[in-house]
């Protein structure tokens, strides 16, 4: 194992997970990343981290001290209101219940970069696996480098995905309309507290809209329904004040303090909501896999970076320890074992979430009051 080359593309929660376990173990891993620096661009918003998911590949890393230390419990929070303001639901954790904690992305992205060595800029075009093992990486400056095992981490949009999958995502049928607000406890106190601490949510005829409270002050609002594709790609929204009024127009007659997470965002960014089919596996090839949004993208329901950790978190173990004892040496049977656990767990979830997603964004909104009743007893 000592000598073998490693490299893992994608500096997202799978990859940065999936490196920093390595790097516990003293396995030396090629970090490779498309953007051009760390914060290059705004990292996004909460995350929560599930005990036995996010928080267990943590603890694999050696970071769930630190984690605890500067994750929200409080975050967990959740109100739900009916379309016209009233609160049908108020729920949050008690003391010494097991949550889910939340982290800002960056936060977290900070925690698992520690130390480790992101190549920046370094954007794959595609991987080739080689004749009877390893594999090729082809960068988008024209260079290219062999490597005995090309992870590839790399999101929704994969470019490792098709050197062991035909397999491309498709639409929901759901598309988000993403939006900020900054400093709400000064700028927007309504505002601050109609969010809490955490969340707060409605739901509507094949609509809905959610705002979450990130650390200092932020909060992150998604307008989520459905609409047809008519070939809209995800990027930010120039024409912000065309966007807005699409949107009052959509949620018309909802109650005004609702309508104004939206009229005081300062950008919007649109997010159609793509999955890979629930139970997505492939032959396995040597020298190359896949983790995260690459080997099982699904809607963003709380499973996606959790899943991406521990898939990331379990790859290294079973690289460094090997499947059942075999040892270290034996790597592309650890790789085989390895996928057979996440595909049985992706599916699982992909299952769970495409159903989460079919009953929040519903012609009926009491589906997704129920759906909150299910997961959230208390
Ligand atoms: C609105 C929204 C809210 C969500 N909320 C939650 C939540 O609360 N909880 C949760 O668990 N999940 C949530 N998710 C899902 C979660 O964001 C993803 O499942 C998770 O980020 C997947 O991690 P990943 O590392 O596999 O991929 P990504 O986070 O997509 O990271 C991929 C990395 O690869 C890099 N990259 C891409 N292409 C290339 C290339 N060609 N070459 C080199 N580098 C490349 C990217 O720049 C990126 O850094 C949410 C998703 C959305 C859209």
């Amino acid at each position: 194992m000592m000598r073998r080359r490693i490299a893992v593309v994608g500096g997202g929660p799978a990859g940065l997970t999936f490196a920093r376990v390595m790097h516990r173990h003293g396995y030396p891993v090629a970090v490779f990343e498309r953007d051009p620096a760390r914060g290059a661009r705004p990292p996004g918003g909460t995350l929560d981290l599930h005990e036995g998911l996010g928080q267990l590949a943590l603890d694999k890393a050696g970071l769930l001290t630190p984690f605890r230390a500067m994750s929200r419990p409080e975050g967990q929070t959740m109100r739900i209101l009916a379309t016209d303001g009233t609160v049908l639901r108020d729920w949050r954790p008690r003391p010494g219940e097991p949550a889910n904690p939340e982290i800002d992305r960056g936060d977290l992205r900070d925690l698992l970069l520690g130390p480790l060595d992101v190549q920046w800029g370094r954007g794959v075009t595609r991987v080739v696996p080689g004749a009877r093992d390893g594999a090729v990486i082809h960068f988008a400056d024209g260079r290219h480098e062999t490597f005995d095992l090309v992870v590839g981490a790399d999101g929704a949009w994969s470019r490792v995905r098709p050197a062991v999958s035909t397999v491309t995502p498709h639409y929901t049928g759901v598309t988000v309309v993403e939006t900020s607000l900054d400093d709400v406890d000064t700028r927007h106190p309504d505002l601050a507290r109609l969010v809490g601490d955490g969340s707060v949510a409605a739901y509507g005829v094949n609509r809905g809209l959610v705002a979450q409270r990130n650390s200092g002050g932020g909060v992150k609002v998604y307008a989520q329904f459905r609409a047809p594709l008519d070939g809209h790609t995800s990027g930010d929204l120039t024409d912000a004040e065309a966007v807005l009024s699409g949107l009052l127009a959509r949620y018309d007659g909802w109650a005004d303090a609702l309508l104004d997470l939206l009229r005081r965002g300062t950008a919007f960014i649109r997010r159609p909501l793509y999955v890979l089919p629930v139970s997505h596996a492939w032959t396995h090839v040597p020298g190359v896999t896949l983790l995260g949004d690459a080997a099982h993208l699904m809607p963003p329901l709380g499973a996606g970076a959790n899943l991406a950790m521990l898939d990331g978190a379990e790859l290294a173990e079973a690289l460094a320890t090997g499947p059942e004892g075999t040892g270290p040496q034996d790597m592309a049977g650890a790789v085989r074992a390895f996928e057979e656990d996440m595909w049985a767990r992706a599916s699982r979830w992909a299952k769970i979430t495409a159903a989460g997603l079919e009953r929040l964004v519903s012609p009926d909104p009491a589906q997704a009051l129920a759906l909150f009743d299910q997961v959230q007893p208390a």
